[in-house]
């Protein structure tokens, strides 16, 4: 019922532009969408694209519910029989079909992001060359990662575990980052919106002054065990007032923070740039951005410092490039926010390369052990912080279907 529905409606909106105009016969054709999910510390949706030129596209979209049956039930019959090649045509058919049930953000943009990927993927193999090159070439031979860290478990094993103030001490924090410094990185950030054990209550999104000098004793643990070896981040999660958000930002003022990252809740850009006009740290949003779009107001407002869309949530590896572009007209750095596999990893990786303001990708897996597993390589990707623009065809890595079945989540 869906199948029918989505072909129909796309071929309704886009008439005869729904296939190449006068195309060759000989051009490649995408047979079949699938996708299959591993279980990481996030579950990671990896898309993969079959064509009829003994080509295959491997993409990702980003953790979230229903993915699978947006891209097989929508997405599929859509696109079986078009040209892999047509990428950007093809991103704006999805978007078209998709139309109306949530194309525009959400779970139906990220589906489309993730095929978005499978699509450069599957051109850069077809055409023997890196996907960089598709974009234009690459700026930079390899690219920086920085990386997530935690002090005691994840954010999100620590929500479902319960963990208490106990696990946010100052040594902790200033260990983690020793071990990621040592680990070769030299950009860190932590999760600040952590438990104090001095909560009156969250809902409010009010912090009492015992809460941002918890904070506050956080940043300087970090701050003193790394020095000038590394920079340092630090997240909020949307969690704070701008009375409480610009409290923290001051107390942390003093040791010079890269950036705080979504210091208030996602949808207001006008709060935004007021906390922006009274803090004198950088700040960082853009994770919950969906395309071009969802960051005109923040550039133009001058809400934030940098911009962090998320590639396999955000519309892609094309649309990240061109907010990576938008950006640059406000002088402002992309630095695209990840939590996902090689695969996502290497389409930032990609984009990174191929814009001139790229800052930083961020790494959220060390946790995870057979994260470097997934790739079949003889060396790790990432090493002393970076990751190199590689210059095999698509995106350039290839996966190990077998650890992929291992890790595989029904
Ligand atoms: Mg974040």
């Amino acid at each position: 019922m869906y199948e029918d529905f989505a072909t129909k409606l796309a071929t309704t909106m886009w008439g005869d532009y729904d296939r190449t105009p006068g195309r060759e016969t000989d051009a490649p054709e995408i047979t079949d969408l699938s996708t299959v999910v591993v279980d990481g510390n996030f579950p990671w949706t990896i898309v993969t694209i079959e064509t009829d030129a003994g080509v295959t596209g491997i993409g990702e979209s980003y953790p979230s519910p229903g993915v699978h049956e947006v891209i097989t039930d929508y997405l599929r019959p859509v696109l079986v029989g078009e040209n892999p090649l047509d990428v950007e045509r093809l991103y704006h058919l999805m978007r078209e079909s998709l139309s109306g049930r949530g194309s525009q953000q959400g779970i139906g943009t990220i589906a489309i992001s993730g095929v978005e990927l499978a699509l450069w993927d599957a051109a850069g193999k077809y055409l023997d060359q890196p996907v960089y090159q598709l974009l234009g070439g690459k700026m930079r031979e390899e690219v920086r990662i920085y990386a997530d860290c935690h002090a005691g478990e994840s954010m999100v094993d620590a929500a479902l575990e319960g963990q208490s103030a106990e696990t946010y001490r100052p040594e902790a924090y200033a260990e983690e980052a020793r071990d990621a410094v040592d680990e070769g990185f030299d950009l860190i950030k932590f999760d600040l919106d952590v438990p104090s054990g001095a909560e009156i209550q969250t809902k409010s999104r009010h912090l009492t002054e015992a809460e941002v000098e918890h904070k506050r004793r956080l940043v300087e643990a970090v701050a003193d065990e790394v020095g000038d070896e590394a920079e340092y981040a630090f997240d909020l999660h949307w969690n704070f007032t701008v009375e409480s958000a610009k409290r923290v930002c001051d107390a942390i003022q003093r040791y010079d923070p890269a950036w705080v990252e979504d210091p208030l809740p996602p949808e207001n850009t006008e709060a935004m740039a007021n906390l922006a006009s009274k803090v004198d740290v950088p700040l960082l949003t853009g994770e919950n951005r969906y395309g071009r779009h969802g960051f005109r107001d923040l550039l133009e407002q001058g809400a934030v410092d940098f911009v962090a869309p998320d590639v396999p949530k955000t519309g892609g590896i094309a649309e990240s490039k061109k907010i990576g572009d938008l950006a640059d007209a406000y002088y402002c750095p992309l630095t695209p926010h990840n939590i996902g596999s090689p695969v996502a990893t290497m389409a930032g990786v990609h984009v990174g390369a191929s814009v001139p303001n790229f800052l930083a990708l961020e790494f959220h897996a060390r946790d995870v052990p057979w994260w470097e597993d997934l790739v079949r390589r003889s060396e790790p990707l990432i090493q002393n912080g970076r990751i190199t623009v590689p210059d095999a065809p698509g995106l350039g890595i290839e996966l190990d279907w077998d650890v992929v079945e291992e890790h595989r989540k029904e």
